[in-house]
């Protein structure tokens, strides 16, 4: 962990003095008690995974000081969000909702605007309101990790009978990743598809001065609703859910999920393939077979680098060169490690008892065979601290925290991603991969792609680790990323999901006839949010107050 004291004093909103935002924040103390509303006006403290601030993105690409917070408050209740919420339209400050806020890569806990009051949700609204073992639901909390929900099930008993479906890192919140449409490795990977119900507080206030809380899906009906809140997801008329996902239009309260039932055995396996060039065949190979479900979870099929990067080195146990590292070095170093040398290895899972899962497993082992070079690795020969054993937990719902150690392989390691989508074909992989590959060799960043197979498309995950210290590595870093997004959308290809600071630019490449979204996300936002109060900026979605004045970046 490390701290240093703020260079730039305390982070007062725009458009308020720092008299009248002091005596608001009196006023919320008063409101909500002194502890739960903390002012950001002394330091910048980072720490591991686990003990992130909720105030900055602790792996800042511009200065740390931008994206940041000039207070927490720590809700506990729904009616202490509505109160925060009409404070807020008084005094006309920004808020900006997380539920753990950790979400790195993305902008970890920051707001858009700097200066935005935090809603730290998850500090004491994290309670699992419920677990049905009939349904296989839950209802939750924003303040619940993929770890809670873990353990209350082994708490329970009940881990033997139904999964969670957990991201890579199990310290996120269910509501927040799956707010942000994050995915996870079992074939209940794709967390909006598997979610079932939202509880919102509205960013307003009305004439009499309330706040609206309202209820989506079956959660809308005046008597009886939570009986099928988390079984049915779209209820009656408009399916309102999408427009609080990626977006700033609600601060949502309690969501519903779907639990996994355990499918009575599971068996990971991993292949490696020789060349670069095998990728697009083996695309080709993946897309009927996942689509027909032979291939069951959302696995990954990741670039040799980045097997070598998560066993947790420095670069410069490997390299001591500048620019991207030479693949020869990375075959040279891949040929001691469990994988062996290769360009591609692939991470999966087949669920059910053996007889099923042998059927399945002699059709890929085939299928997989007919990519020369194509190699089986037998997990019985790899040692309990082999990556694999993490994707092995993972697809099987238990949380886990190994992925963080790619995240060394640069000193003050932080790192940003690129995550287009594109269907599951060979050419569609090539063309992102070449244009990573030229924009990476440009900025001399090594390249770490990893493409999470969906179940009709695929997300490429382009992680970029870079020093947080240096300055000019964040600066092309920062130009990498552009340019890979720009080139990206001039060959169809959209982002998923972004950081923080590229959101305008990806929202802006969703342009179709004359960027009829996001006039309609813009509608909606002064509709929803007339005073343009809550989270400013998400996902390039400015209110009318800020819209057009020097905010997009
Ligand atoms: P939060 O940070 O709490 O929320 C995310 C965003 O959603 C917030 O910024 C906010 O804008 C909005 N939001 C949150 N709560 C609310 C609310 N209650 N109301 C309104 N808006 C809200 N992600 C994946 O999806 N899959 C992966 O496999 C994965 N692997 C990762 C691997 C590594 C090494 C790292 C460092 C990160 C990875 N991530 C992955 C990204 C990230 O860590 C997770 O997505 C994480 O779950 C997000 O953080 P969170 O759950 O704490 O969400």
């Amino acid at each position: 962990s490390d701290t240093a004291t703020l260079q730039r004093g305390l982070p007062i909103p725009q458009g308020i003095s720092k008299p009248a935002f002091l005596s608001a924040i009196d006023e919320l103390r008063n409101l909500l008690g002194a502890k739960h509303v903390l002012l950001n006006d002394k330091e910048i403290k980072n720490g591991w995974y686990m003990e992130s601030p909720n105030t900055h993105d602790m792996m800042p690409l511009f200065d740390s000081e931008e994206f940041i917070a000039s207070a927490v408050v720590y809700p506990g209740s729904v009616d202490d969000v509505k109160i925060i919420v009409k404070w807020a339209n008084k005094h006309l400050i920004p808020l900006f909702p997380i539920s753990i806020g950790r979400n790195l890569g993305y902008g970890g806990s920051a707001p858009r605007v700097r200066g935005s009051v935090t809603i730290d949700l998850g500090r004491r609204m994290n309670r699992i309101l419920d677990i049905n073992a009939d349904d296989f639901t839950c209802l939750v909390e924003p303040g619940v990790t993929f770890y809670a929900l873990h353990e209350e099930l082994v708490k329970r008993g009940l881990d033997d009978k139904m999964w969670i479906d957990t991201p890579d890192l199990g310290g996120g919140s269910v509501i927040g990743n799956t707010l942000d449409r994050g995915v996870g490795y079992t074939p209940y990977g794709d967390h909006w598809a598997c979610h079932s119900g939202l509880e919102v507080v509205l960013p307003s206030v009305g004439e009499k001065g309330d706040v609206s809380v309202l209820r989506t899906g079956m959660g809308a009906l005046g008597v009886g609703g939570e009986n099928t809140w988390q079984c049915f997801p779209y209820g009656f008329g408009p399916y309102n859910d999408g427009i609080f996902s990626q977006s700033n239009f609600g601060i949502v309260t309690k969501m519903g999920m779907t639990l996994m039932p355990n499918p009575g055995g599971f068996e990971s396996f991993m292949y490696t393939f020789a060349n670069e060039s095998d990728l697009a065949p083996l695309i080709e190979i993946i897309r009927p077979l996942r689509i027909s479900n032979i291939l069951e979870n959302v696995a990954q099929l990741r670039h040799g680098l980045q097997t070598l990067s998560v066993k947790g080195h420095p670069r410069t146990k490997y390299f001591a060169g500048t620019g991207p590292m030479p693949d020869d070095v990375v075959r040279k170093h891949l040929r001691t490690t469990a994988t062996g040398e290769c360009a591609w290895v692939y991470y999966g899972m087949s669920y059910g008892p053996a007889h099923i899962r042998g059927h399945k497993l002699d059709i890929i082992d085939k299928e997989f065979h007919r990519i020369p070079g194509c190699k089986r690795i037998d997990p019985s020969t790899l040692p309990a601290d082999e990556y694999f054993w993490s994707r092995d937990r993972i697809a099987s719902g238990t949380p886990d925290l190994e992925e963080l150690k790619w995240v060394n392989w640069m000193p003050n390691g932080s790192h940003i991603a690129f995550s287009p989508v594109s269907p599951i074909r060979g050419k569609d992989a090539d063309n992102l991969f070449a244009l990573a590959r030229k924009r990476h060799a440009e900025a001399g960043i090594d390249l770490m792609p990893a493409f999470c197979v969906g179940l009709r498309e695929m997300h490429l995950i382009v992680e970029i680790v870079f020093d947080a210290e240096d300055e000019e590595m964040k600066r092309k870093a920062e130009e990498c990323l552009r340019g890979m997004i720009d080139d990206a959308a001039k060959l169809g290809y959209g982002e998923y999901r972004t950081h923080l600071a590229l959101m305008d630019q990806v929202a802006g490449t969703y342009s179709w006839n004359d960027s009829a979204l996001m006039k309609f996300n813009n509608t909606l936002k002064d509709a929803i949010d007339p005073n343009g109060i809550l989270a400013p900026g998400r996902c390039g979605i400015w209110p009318e107050r800020y819209r057009n004045r020097g905010w997009e970046l």
